[in-house]
């Protein structure tokens, strides 16, 4: 099966469950009405590391957590 080509990526915290996102393609050709039609909410599980999610207008936006910052804490021998 083969979705909506997916053409905006949003990132959110590591911690988040929740998100709000603005649709690129909404705001572009004005089928969003304005930026608050062109928001949409949703969730993602903290076990997951990123989701598609379509917004109001069917535009599919993958949803991806940001990657840990590079630090000593988070360097992974191999
Ligand atoms: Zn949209």
């Amino acid at each position: 099966m083969i979705g909506p080509p997916v053409r905006q990526v949003a990132t959110i915290e590591r911690r988040a469950t929740g998100f709000n996102v603005l649709c690129d393609r909404c705001v572009q050709d004005g089928s969003g009405e304005g930026w608050i039609g062109a928001t949409f909410s949703g969730r993602l599980d903290l076990d997951l590391e990123c989701g598609i999610f379509l917004c109001r207008n069917g535009h599919a936006v993958r949803v991806q957590r940001v990657r840990a910052t590079a630090g000593p804490a988070s360097i992974v021998a191999a």
